[in-house]
């Protein structure tokens, strides 16, 4: 299945971007990207068939993956598949476009991703997934989980952003997270380039019991607030400004090798392997 784009003229060719979330193929904040995205160049929407959020950078290897061509609230169409946002950036770019992908995008996300919490997201493996790729990327979420009139400000700065990354593009391997406060297309606010921060959450486990007496467990419980470092993308956010922070895939502790050096464990190969008995 291939998304056909081609009019039959030598005109020349559009930027491509491939769009995908991990709130569903029918939630707001992918049609509002979609939309805002539109005026850069053919937008292909490829996005999970339901919500999928949390599900991190899973990938589907050990079941068959289907594909549907749907049609979207703005009558356009789009793809729906039965995997996770990377499976989506796979199939997008290996199948579905009918060239590859200048830009991927990953949301509009109803709800942060922000800190050492980035790897849970399925947004932002989206993103991950396409820096992967080769292919600049970035994620996008609104600090809310209230739906509503909440894209608008999100929706235009990831035209800006996108603008940008066309024509700047972006280092090998790096992919930027955005976090944008909930407001209209009218709306403006600072724009702070952050590093990602730390949240330690007190009482993570809530423990309860089921109708027969057996214990289950909710993980969660309440988003600590304060104890934010400067230079976050977590003060940023708490303090309604929009966060831009790269992220690079190589997630090697290269300021640690030195030191895991002096435990040695290369002695390990050093030593006499025992004869079988
Ligand atoms: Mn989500």
């Amino acid at each position: 299945m291939k998304a056909d784009r081609s009019d039959g003229y030598n005109r020349p060719v559009s930027k491509l971007i491939l769009v995908t979330n991990d709130d569903g193929i029918h939630a707001a904040g992918i049609l509002e990207l979609k939309k805002s995205l539109s005026a850069l160049g053919d937008v292909v929407v490829v996005a999970p068939d339901r919500a999928r959020s949390a599900c991190g950078h899973g990938i589907t290897l050990h079941k068959p993956l289907r594909v549907h061509r749907v049609r979207l609230a703005d009558n356009d169409h789009g793809y729906s598949t039965s995997g996770l946002p990377t499976d989506c950036v796979h199939i997008g770019v290996m199948e579905l476009c009918d060239r590859r992908p200048d830009l991927i995008v990953s949301g509009i996300n109803l709800g942060a991703n922000l800190g050492w919490e980035l790897t849970y997201s399925g947004t932002v493996a989206g993103a991950m997934e396409g820096a992967a790729f080769g292919i600049p990327s970035f994620a996008i979420s609104v600090t809310t989980y209230e739906d509503g009139d909440v894209f608008g400000l999100a929706s235009n700065f990831a035209r800006f952003t996108a603008q940008r990354i066309l024509s700047e593009g972006l280092p090998d391997g790096v992919f930027l997270n955005i976090n944008v406060p909930p407001g209209d297309g009218g709306d403006v606010t600072e724009v702070a380039l952050t590093h990602l921060g730390i949240r330690r959450y007190p009482g993570r486990v809530q423990t309860r019991k089921d109708p027969m007496g057996r214990s289950y467990y909710w993980l969660g419980g309440d988003v600590p607030t304060d104890g934010l470092e400067e230079g976050t993308d977590l003060l940023a956010a708490s303090e309604g400004q929009i966060s831009v922070t790269p992220v690079h895939l190589d997630l090697t502790a290269y300021a640690s090798l030195e030191r895991i050096k002096g435990w040695s464990l290369k002695t390990f190969s050093d030593r006499k392997v025992a004869p079988q008995s």
